[in-house]
């Protein structure tokens, strides 16, 4: 089982967080990380996490910023640099980079200086070949410090490789490819262009939201009557409804003030936060449209899921255990000091895990917290990291790691099936 050769390319990264470990504020704060438990949590005097800090990735220090907001037409072709992770990121939401490399650190340079769009892209579900979609990433911070380059970058569009066009290596992590930006098509009732203008006017089918379409609903059916299909099948292919139901599920798990209302942030934010296995995740990605994404999305979050160690598929997190530490959702990109990015679920409790090594402040991902390593207790494998502080509020929560992670799902509606 614990074989170390069957253990994932991570590990060095893993080293290094066990080798960085020995800092002086690490041993300061090992004497103290056994006290911190979910359970004490009524200590008078402390502190609430700010919620608003990982989104600014201050582990990563102060960066300069970059001006400016790029969106591309739809149907334009780009020839872009792009960069190959193990994660996707979705418009809206933001990656942290670090680059040691020399090779990556100047081209990267380079190219920020004439143009600060890059594309993101990631495996393809047998995690060998470059998936053909991809995001524009709009660099907003970059910093070069000490030989090691940072950067910050936000998600713009969708975008699709161009088959057939060269795909050229440039060094490390980095090739230029040339990509088709994938616009959002605007949102339509499908019953939009069926009213006369006369009527439109005054008694509008207002789909807008779900309120709108119920407040309505009467005349909504008068005016359905006229075709064949019942009123329900259009129903069924109006983007509010999916938000709504979206909604109303997801007010289960997260805080409904965090959840964007608009179908195509929404739709993202799904994306981003939902646990999904990759295959789900791609599987999204290729669909155009807010309403194919939504409809997909309620059929995903219908099913119960289990997160589990992704080599043993012992049981770590329950989907209820979930919980928030960052006003952009439950699941964000972090970036250690090797360069990796790591994108993090964070739960309150977690099971079968060891923890190795001493808790370490350096490079938090959630400033004022120290982390300690997460193994998997049967197969070792790394799974994520425990944090623990003495005056935050929660003293202790558990950010996992994706890569270390498998999604299984132990409920799957009778209904459900991938295909929309
Ligand atoms: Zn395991």
């Amino acid at each position: 089982m614990s074989d170390p050769s069957e253990e994932s390319n991570d590990d060095n990264q893993l080293e290094f967080h066990i080798s960085s470990s020995d800092d002086i504020e690490a041993l300061s704060d090992h004497s103290n990380y056994n006290d911190a438990s979910p359970s004490d949590s009524e200590n008078e005097g402390d502190e609430q996490f700010d919620t608003n800090l990982p989104t600014t990735h201050r582990y990563l220090g102060k960066l300069n910023n970059i001006s400016g907001y790029t969106l591309f037409d739809d149907g334009e072709v780009l020839t872009l640099l792009a960069i190959y992770t193990n994660t996707l990121v979705f418009p809206g939401f933001t990656l942290p980079l670090v680059m040691n490399d020399r090779v990556e650190q100047s081209i990267m340079q380079d190219f920020i200086n004439k143009k600060n769009v890059f594309a993101l892209v990631c495996a393809d579900e047998l995690g060998t070949k470059l998936y053909k979609y991809g995001v524009t990433m709009e660099v907003f911070e970059s910093f070069s410090k000490q030989g090691v380059l940072y950067l910050k970058a936000r998600g713009r569009q969708r975008c699709k490789i161009i088959p057939g066009r060269d795909i050229r290596h440039l060094g490390g992590r980095l090739q230029q490819i040339t990509v088709t930006i994938l616009a959002e098509p605007e949102i339509k009732s499908p019953i939009c262009d069926t009213q006369l203008l006369t009527l439109k006017s005054r008694r509008s089918c207002s789909t807008e939201n779900y309120q709108s379409l119920l407040k309505n609903y009467k005349y909504r059916r008068y005016h359905l009557a006229q075709f064949p299909n019942a009123t329900w099948i259009y129903d069924h292919n109006e983007v509010c409804y999916y938000v709504k139901l979206i909604l109303d599920h997801l007010k289960k798990f997260y805080f409904e003030e965090n959840i964007p209302t608009d179908p195509i942030q929404l739709s993202y934010w799904f994306l981003q936060n939902f646990q999904l296995a990759h295959e789900e995740r791609l599987h999204l990605m290729k669909l155009d449209s807010a309403l194919e994404r939504l409809r997909l999305e309620l059929k995903f979050l219908e099913m119960e899921r289990l997160i589990c160690c992704v080599v043993c598929k012992a049981e770590i997190a329950n989907q209820s255990d979930i919980f928030a530490m960052s006003k952009a959702g439950v699941q964000n990109n972090y970036c250690n000091p090797g360069g990796y990015v790591y994108e993090t679920v964070t739960v309150s409790e977690a099971k079968n895990y060891d923890l190795i090594g001493a808790p370490s402040k350096q490079f938090s991902w959630f400033p004022g917290y120290a982390w300690t390593i997460m193994q998997c207790r049967i197969c070792h494998r790394h799974v994520g990291w425990k944090f623990t502080s003495k005056h935050l509020q929660p003293h202790a929560f558990y950010g996992l790691a994706k890569s270390g992670l498998d999604i299984k799902i132990v409920n799957e509606n009778s209904t459900q099936s991938t295909n929309t």
